[in-house]
């Protein structure tokens, strides 16, 4: 079975999910669902725990009515991305790297998601765009790295994906590439043996920055799938956002760190969640990702501490707390 049989087979029925885990759908409250469509592959879900409604991967990805609440601090754009949408589909907000939106989509659909209200449709790639993307890149010679983001930039082909990395290498000015991706973690067998040998041909650094929230979310597969990517030259990141009733504790913390370096990943950023509309239940104060942090700290090797970071728009990067 391919990587796309894979994904459209999996859950985009809430209650068929709650089914599937041994809850009854009839006690939940799933209309949430019509915000942002329920969306997480089988593989996902074969890692929630059975019976168990706060599984903390169960909760990540199913609507529930809480996301119904309007709260005002709580908005559509927080971060204020329509300022730096220079192109369709490229972002240019920090010096030295610009981001594109590769794909409209993702293989699973995070509720805590800042991009949940983004605007994909007008950020869609097409062939005159990425023209013009090009242009743009080329001619911006303090460009040195180019991220590839979404949705999920893994949910295009390999075969588009090749054609990007060409054209990118043929810069001189850019040094890296780098994917931010959820697939490893949702569906491995995306990282097919098509991708690795894409990968083992780029010419520049590569840099991929997982996205795992959970030791949970870690088994044999995403190890089998690390290991293939290491061996070809990739750098291997994790980026985590700290969601209350997920990983708001130290322990929880302590143990994604641990599992990711067992897999070869470096812990790189935990992000505070954005004030997005319809995420409030996710929030954790400031005084309190403070603390959590401060512990975690105290009872890890630096290197295994993710730089702890909130984005405010009109910062010149990811502000450190
Ligand atoms: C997060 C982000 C980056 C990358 O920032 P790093 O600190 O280099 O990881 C680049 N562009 C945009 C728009 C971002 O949101
Ligand atoms: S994988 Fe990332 S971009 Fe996609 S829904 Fe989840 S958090 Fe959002």
């Amino acid at each position: 079975m391919n990587w796309q049989t894979s994904m459209a087979k999996g859950f985009n029925d809430p209650e068929k999910l709650l089914t599937f885990l041994g809850h009854d759908p009839e006690k939940a409250r799933l209309d949430a669902n019509a915000l942002f469509r329920t969306r997480v592959p089988q593989h996902f879900v074969n890692k929630m725990r059975y019976g168990d409604l706060h599984c903390p991967l169960l909760r990540q990805v199913l609507p529930i009515g809480q996301e119904l609440e309007e709260k005002p601090e709580f908005i559509l754009d927080p971060l204020q991305e329509k300022r730096f949408n220079h192109l369709p589909g490229l972002l240019h907000k920090y010096q030295g790297r610009v981001l594109i939106t590769l794909a409209g989509s993702c293989a699973v659909n995070c509720r805590y998601c800042f991009r949940r209200h983004f605007s994909y449709k007008e950020n869609q790639i097409n062939l005159a765009q990425w023209q013009k993307i090009l242009d743009y890149i080329k001619s911006n010679l303090s460009i040195e790295e180019v991220i590839f983001s979404g949705g999920d930039p893994l949910m295009v082909k390999t075969e588009r994906l090749a054609h990007y990395m060409e054209c990118l290498q043929d810069i001189p000015h850019i040094h890296t590439l780098r994917f931010h991706t959820r697939m490893p973690i949702v569906l491995p067998e995306r990282i097919d043996k098509t991708f690795i040998e894409l990968m083992a041909k780029i010419s520049r650094k590569v840099v991929m920055v997982m996205h795992a929230n959970h030791p949970q979310e870690l088994c044999d597969d995403t190890l089998v799938v690390f290991d293939a990517l290491r061996k070809n030259n990739v750098t291997l990141l994790n980026q985590s956002v700290l969601l209350c009733g997920v990983n708001d504790n130290v322990e929880t913390l302590k143990s994604l760190s641990k599992k990711l370096f067992s897999q070869g990943v470096l812990p790189y950023y935990l992000h505070l969640p954005d004030e997005v509309a319809g995420t409030a239940h996710f929030d954790v104060s400031i005084e309190r990702a403070k603390q959590i942090y401060l512990d975690l700290q105290a009872q890890l090797p630096g290197y295994l501490v993710p730089k702890l970071v909130k984005e405010i728009p009109g910062q010149k990067s990811k502000t450190r707390l």
